[in-house]
């Protein structure tokens, strides 16, 4: 027997316009590339200046030609119109492509010819980018410019509009269309270290759940009283699916736009004061050694959400001796919408001392009501939840991918599972622990060693920067740890000093066999250590030795 109850489908428009009914006036501050008369880079407008301009972008995009499934493409920081995007874009049935200015340029021509974008928003940063490769994106009909007339630049790039003078010209009277909730709605891609980049394609239904379940208090404790900064861009995962979760809520945003350096996050955070901080920890890092700089501490807020990476322990314990904030230690992926698990403040941490709370915090979260997960051992067995036994993590849920875009490989896929490539440790709590991609995990003699746990230790040195350990070739073991690491500028630190160091922070036999010291590591398009270059570089350095 079914139950009685109405069906209406879930549409990113019904965020926009619940926020125009019941929050108009919370604010949406921006940082933009661009400089207004008065010389400042801010902007600063309402929940109801947002609606419209979403409906005016929609209509623009009707006369332009735009039709439902039709990929529109953006390639933009975090600002205000971008979030305008969001919702005029879905909300008239194509589907948004958040484009990270990061790939490559041969990846940013192989997804915008995969994706087949229609015409592509672009911040001004970016323009020269596209010009680079128009000739290569030859589907491409036009480019609107997100600036005003004033601050148009000169550009080869054929078709440019001016953002400013289509909204102008365009109406904000629409009725937004009504369709099957399982439309898709956004596409982004992942930043692959291999091979060409794998779209994700969300939709309407995914995205609005996996906002539901976000919001809640035990996920990131979103509500109309949040005044958030979301420094995790909104070309990657959908800023952690956090304009949609701001909309739902009427939450205050504030957008970050290309400041992602310790000063301009602390002139934002000092102006408009926000509790709730989400981003990647490089980008903490610089706001942390800043502020020591500066003497001052973060007094508005109270959560710092820490995802994308590991969350080191001196991080944790830094957000919370010196600025009183909670790190939320949070997991996912761009195959989740992104939000897998969170590790938010529970009862029992009020009973445990500071070292053990740290300690705990360290784990990636428990999941959050919808995401299922699981361990498994290379042939899909299953491995003990005692917080010892790694395995392949799997995962399944409404807001998880069920096969790549236009693509037939189904690899990832369990028997309805997503393998997400990580391996993990599950506790009887029930709380994830990320040992390391599955690629990345070093296997020394038949045991298993984590980089990422390495490398958390290995930064917890004052004098080093950064720290990536990689596994190399070694004639006994198979597998040895080789760290490479970045000294701060003047720092004489010593391989020697750092094993020293890490002594008795790890088990003996993760000791690394070398410590070498480098000036900059590559990264993923995503801000992750990309190692495979770094594998190859250094593969016979134990052999040779
Ligand atoms: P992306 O799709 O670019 O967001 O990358 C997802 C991957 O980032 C995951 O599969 C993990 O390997 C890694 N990741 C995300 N969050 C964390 C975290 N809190 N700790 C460790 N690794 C993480």
């Amino acid at each position: 027997m079914l139950g009685n109850m109405m069906e209406g489908p879930l549409l990113i428009s019904g965020l926009i316009e619940h926020a125009v009914a019941t929050n108009p006036n919370s604010e949406i501050v921006s940082r933009r590339c661009e400089t207004d008369h008065t010389g400042s880079s801010i902007h600063r407008y309402t929940m109801k200046d947002a609606a419209k301009r979403s409906k005016q972008i929609a209509n623009a995009l009707i006369n332009l030609g735009a039709k439902p499934s039709d990929r529109i493409a953006t390639l933009a920081w975090n600002n205000y119109r971008h979030f305008e995007l969001y919702f005029g874009v879905s909300g008239i049935g194509s589907v948004l492509h958040t484009i990270n200015p990061r790939l490559f340029p041969e990846q940013l021509v192989y997804i915008i010819n995969h994706a087949e974008d229609r015409w592509i928003f672009v911040d001004l940063t970016f323009v020269p980018l596209l010009e680079a490769i128009q000739d290569q994106i030859s589907g491409v009909e036009g480019f609107i410019i997100l600036a005003d007339a004033n601050n148009m630049p000169d550009t080869s790039l054929k078709n440019a509009v001016c953002y400013e003078e289509l909204i102008d010209q365009s109406s904000d009277e629409l009725e937004w269309p009504t369709f099957d909730e399982n439309t898709a709605a956004a596409l982004c891609y992942t930043s692959g270290t291999t091979g060409n980049p794998k779209g994700v394609l969300y939709s309407h239904r995914s995205t609005l759940i996996h906002a539901l379940s976000e919001i809640s208090r035990e996920a990131l404790g979103i509500s109309s009283l949040s005044c958030i900064l979301p420094v995790v861009p909104m070309f990657h995962v959908n800023a952690w699916g956090v304009p949609y979760a701001g909309a739902m809520t009427g939450s205050k945003l504030v957008f970050p736009g290309p400041g992602m350096d310790g000063a301009s996050l602390w002139e934002l955070i000092d102006a408009e004061k926000p509790d709730l901080l989400l981003g990647v920890p490089t980008v903490w890092l610089m706001l942390l050694n800043h502020m020591d700089e500066i003497g001052k501490t973060l007094d508005s807020v109270k959560n710092v959400v820490v995802g994308g990476s590991a969350a080191p322990y001196s991080m944790i314990k830094k957000f919370d001796e010196d600025h009183d904030a909670f790190l939320v230690h949070a997991w996912g992926m761009t195959e989740m919408s992104p939000l897998g698990t969170s590790n938010v403040a529970t009862a029992a941490m009020n009973n445990m001392t500071k070292e053990e709370r740290y300690r705990l915090q360290q784990k990636q979260g428990r999941p959050v009501f919808g995401v299922q997960m699981k361990i498994v051992d290379d042939n899909g067995d299953p491995r003990p939840h005692d917080g010892i036994a790694y395995g392949r993590l799997l995962v399944r849920g409404p807001w998880i991918i069920s096969q790549y875009y236009k693509n037939d490989d189904m690899s990832s896929f369990e028997n309805g599972w997503l393998d997400t490539g990580d391996v993990a440790t599950i506790d009887p709590a029930n709380y994830l622990t990320i040992v390391d991609r599955s690629k990345d995990v070093i296997k020394s003699g038949g045991e298993w060693i984590s980089s990422i746990d390495l490398e958390n230790a290995a930064v917890g040195h004052p004098e080093l920067v950064e720290a990536c350990v990689i596994g190399v070739a070694h004639e006994k073991w198979d597998e040895r740890p080789l760290l490479l690491a970045i000294r701060k500028p003047d720092s004489n630190v010593t391989a020697e000093d750092v094993k020293q160091f890490l002594d008795d922070k790890i088990a003996k036999f993760w000791m690394p066999d070398d410590v070498i010291f480098v000036d900059s590591l590559p990264h993923t398009a995503t801000g992750k250590l990309l190692k495979i270059d770094l594998r190859k570089e250094y593969q016979d350095y134990l052999l040779k030795a």
